[in-house]
């Protein structure tokens, strides 16, 4: 039936569009829909597409719908396509991951009756930010206005008619990202796990603080290995010296005794653990340091002392037969050296990833965290940095919101950040831990509120960085350590942690623990996709640990 709604005064009518949504009549979806939800008959009525049975499914898709019959079609099309990749639907909005709101502006009424529906889905997006919401229809046109974007900031997705495509694509990288993160997340609690643990108490004997070896089930690829516990800074805002203790390098030979044992069970990658890990061995010759600050604890800038260090321990682990390669983590950035620089340069298993935090880019907020360094001092050491490994992979962590930090203060963060270009930035917004100076000496005054909206600002930049820079990769050969198997790829890292999958190579031999190269054909901000090209391992199969 066709259906004429009375225009506003002065409007000219349209051209009739045949809207025909009798309930019984069959729609092109799956038998399995029927349009359950029609608020009233009309053509300016939105209908649900969901089921009237309810979805098993764990992610679930509410689409609403107004306007003429190819609206009914696209959306049924876009169901389609969401089923495809294992959403489920359903007509109850609070249930819903994502929701797409397919639109009409061909009458006036129908059009407010989107901006209405979109504006009420503000706060159902902001009590769960991971929700998806997708526009599309007349409203967003053949290509979204930059007025419509930025007039709704929380809808994720803005499609054309009968496009689906950016959805899934959204969906799908969203679900990439979420992985990248849970991995991120699992190598993070297991290194902090490591350095809470695995330490023996302050005074008691190293002997058995080396849990790595009581390994049960395959040996993983990749192993945290820690050599200095605890810290002896005192950086405002941290409360990891009054937790673990004082810093406390290992022994030498009880390090390379536990890489050796953890390479004999199939590990091929170790990272060096420590707070300040380029501090090795110096608390053996200050006499064990005591509780200080980094602004108070003279920067070396340079082996000062020729004792044995980081770039020494370095020298040890690599000449560990079987073992592929290194990496050491964090870094403070007074006590990064040129000699340890160059020996990241020089010896092939060392990876070229540097991990060196800034926390903040105004010299008045650092001096508050008592860092130790101003910006002007942390931009020289990355030029040190870019000077001897032009291509290394480096990491910083930053926070925001700190005590008293104001707009302009903020804007030197983010300036910052756009300067260095960093390839990963591990962002946290300041809260107060119990204990610490900032908490009992320092006004926590940044609103939640604005410490959210600075973290946004510094996330979406740092993804647009991040993506530049893995695109800059496209279609070069890397080298990978294929870690483990996920969804029918291999997934490994590259020389510079680039999470990146691996379509399996014909006849898919076994890839885990297996040095290969692989051609990139795909970049996103948190993770690549490539193609197989060979296997690169320094040991044929049969000479691997058990593990591999
Ligand atoms: S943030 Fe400062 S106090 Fe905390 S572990 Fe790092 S250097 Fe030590």
């Amino acid at each position: 039936m066709t259906h004429t709604p009375a225009l506003p005064a002065g409007t000219l009518p349209p051209t009739p569009i045949s809207l025909d949504f009798a309930p019984d009549a069959p729609t092109p979806l799956d038998s399995r829909f029927s349009i359950l939800d029609r608020v009233a008959e009309g053509s300016l009525e939105p209908i649900i597409t969901a089921t009237a049975e309810g979805s098993t499914a764990a992610r679930k898709y509410h689409i609403w719908t107004i306007g003429c019959q190819m609206n009914v079609a696209d959306s049924n099309h876009v169901a389609a396509e969401l089923e495809k990749i294992g959403y489920g639907p359903t007509n109850r909005l609070d249930d819903a991951d994502v929701v797409v709101l397919n639109t009409c502006v061909v009458r006036q009424a129908a059009e407010e009756k989107a901006i209405g529906k979109i504006g009420s889905l503000k706060p159902w997006k902001q009590a769960r930010p991971n929700r998806t919401i997708a526009l599309m229809g007349c409203m967003v046109g053949v290509k979204p206005s930059p007025k419509l974007q930025a007039g709704y900031p929380y809808v994720d997705v803005f499609m054309p008619p009968s496009e689906a495509t950016p959805l899934v694509n959204h969906l799908r990288q969203a679900e990439i990202d979420a992985e990248m993160a849970a991995i991120e997340r699992d190598q993070l609690e297991r290194r902090f796990r490591l350095q809470d643990d695995a330490q023996p108490a302050p005074g008691a004997t190293w002997g058995q603080s080396i849990k790595h070896l009581a390994l049960s089930g395959p040996a993983p690829v990749a192993a945290h290995v820690p050599i200095v516990y605890g810290c002896s800074h005192a950086c405002t805002f941290c409360i990891i010296p009054f937790r673990r203790g004082v810093e406390r390098s290992r022994p030498v030979a009880e390090i390379v005794g536990e890489i050796r044992g953890l390479v004999e069970q199939g590990v091929r990658e170790v990272t060096l653990l420590g707070q300040i890990v380029d501090r090795y061995g110096y608390d053996w010759r200050e006499g064990g340091a005591g509780l200080g600050n980094s602004a108070t604890v003279a920067a070396h800038h340079g082996s000062a002392d020729g004792g044995f260090d980081l770039a020494d321990l370095l020298h040890e682990v690599h000449a560990i037969d079987g073992l592929w390669r290194i990496r050491f983590l964090t870094s403070h950035p007074n006590y990064m050296t040129r000699r340890i620089l160059e020996t990241v340069r020089d010896l092939p298993k060392v990876m070229p990833q540097i991990e060196v935090p800034i926390q903040a880019g105004d010299d008045v907020v650092l001096e508050q965290m008592k860092r130790g360094y101003t910006r002007g001092e942390y931009l020289a050491l990355i030029e040190q940095i870019r000077d001897v490994l032009p291509d290394a992979a480096i990491h910083t962590d930053v926070i925001v919101g700190f005590c008293g930090e104001n707009e302009t203060q903020f804007e030197q963060t983010l300036q910052l950040l756009e300067q260095v270009r960093f390839d990963k930035v591990h962002l946290a917004r300041y809260s107060p831990r119990p204990g610490t100076v900032s908490e009992r000496r320092l006004l926590d005054d940044v609103p939640e509120a604005e410490k959210m909206r600075r973290h946004k600002l510094l996330e979406a930049q740092q993804e647009g960085i991040s993506h530049a820079i893995n695109l800059a990769r496209l279609g070069e050969t890397v080298e990978v350590l294929v870690e483990d198997e996920a969804k029918g790829k291999w997934r490994g890292r590259t020389r510079h942690n680039k999470l990146i999958h691996i379509d399996p190579p014909a006849g898919n031999p076994p890839l885990r623990g297996r040095l290969v190269e692989a051609q990139v054909t795909w970049a996103g901000p948190w993770s690549l996709q490539g193609r197989y090209i060979r296997d690169v391992s320094p040991e044929p199969m049969a000479l691997q640990g058990a593990g591999a």
